[in-house]
């Protein structure tokens, strides 16, 4: 799996990297980055969560 945060929708909130602090991190600018390319499968589980619970639905998974 390969996730990805549209930093045009993101608006900081913070709630992927609560879900999932191994995969997201809100930078500098305030925007989620994803800190792995490949989603370990034992952390597949939270970024589903982390993309229904984003409240822009700024997150997108391959
Ligand atoms: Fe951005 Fe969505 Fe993460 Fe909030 S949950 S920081 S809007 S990607």
């Amino acid at each position: 799996m390969k996730v990805f945060v549209d930093p045009d929708i993101c608006m900081g909130c913070g709630v992927c990297e609560t879900i999932a602090p191994l995969v997201f991190e809100l930078g500098e600018d305030g925007i989620a980055k994803v800190l792995v390319d490949i989603v370990p499968v034992e952390l597949e589980a939270d970024v589903r969560q982390a993309v229904e619970e984003c409240p822009e639905e700024a997150i997108s998974i391959k």
